[in-house]
């Protein structure tokens, strides 16, 4: 059954925890369920699993749409500017911020709809990868010092997506920087900024995400089992 599937990854966030002496409940397992049915968010809504994300602003905006029970929804891949109008006031959090401009647009259309502020997370490369979205860590503050202008946009902390490894283990510096880079950042003080969320972890390296200081891993295939992009 789906919800063992997910008990399952609860456990393994617990035991991780437990193994770097962490409070679990720091941790929030987000259900992504990109390319897969309502029926099965809608299961494990049942079960009370809150928390969803998905990468496309069509996808989500349809599932928000259709969805019978109210549900956090998270806005994980890329985000283009002129798409934002679509989901500003469905989502609970905007993962994947690389941009002031894009920041500018939120606040913009969170301005226009009478939405008071809408948390982002500032999505960093940290393996400079060229395929994979995400600024480099060196232009964090600078972007900080613009965003944390807007009256709109909320900063709540930061997002990775890390290489796609054999080897979990092989992430764990990436890891590692982004919670340093975070405490550095809090250590600054910056207004209108926070620094409690790291989002970081898939279903590949989570449990090292977690070692490091996740409080947000985001989760699909350990979840709902492998996706079929074909259909
Ligand atoms: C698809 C996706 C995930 C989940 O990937 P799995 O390896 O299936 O756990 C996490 N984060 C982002 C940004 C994604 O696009």
């Amino acid at each position: 059954m789906l919800i063992d599937q997910y008990l399952n990854v609860k456990k393994n966030v617990e035991n991780a925890c437990k193994k770097v002496g962490r409070d679990p409940r720091e941790v929030t397992i987000i259900a992504v369920s990109k390319t897969k049915p309502l029926e099965m968010i809608e299961e494990l809504r049942k079960n009370k699993v809150m928390d969803f994300g998905e990468n496309k602003v069509q996808e989500l905006k349809d599932k928000y749409e259709r969805i019978s029970w109210p549900v956090r929804w998270h806005l994980i891949g890329h985000l283009q500017t002129n798409k934002v109008k679509y989901i500003v006031d469905k989502v609970a959090l905007i993962h994947s911020v690389d941009s002031v401009h894009l920041a500018k647009q939120i606040d913009k259309e969170a301005a226009k709809r009478n939405i008071r502020e809408v948390p982002i997370l500032l999505q960093v490369n940290f393996a400079h990868e060229d395929s994979k979205f995400g600024m480099d860590p060196k232009d964090v503050e600078e972007m900080i010092l613009e965003v944390s202008k807007l009256e709109h946009v909320k900063i709540k902390g930061l997002m990775q997506i890390a290489p796609f490894v054999d080897n979990p283990e092989d992430n764990r510096k990436y890891f590692k920087a982004m919670k340093q880079l975070s405490v550095d950042i809090n250590n600054k003080n910056f207004d209108n900024v926070d620094m409690s969320i790291l989002s970081m972890g898939m279903t590949n390296d989570y449990e090292v995400a977690v070692e490091e200081g996740a409080t947000m891993v985001r989760v699909g295939t350990g979840i709902f089992g492998e996706r079929n992009y074909s259909i």
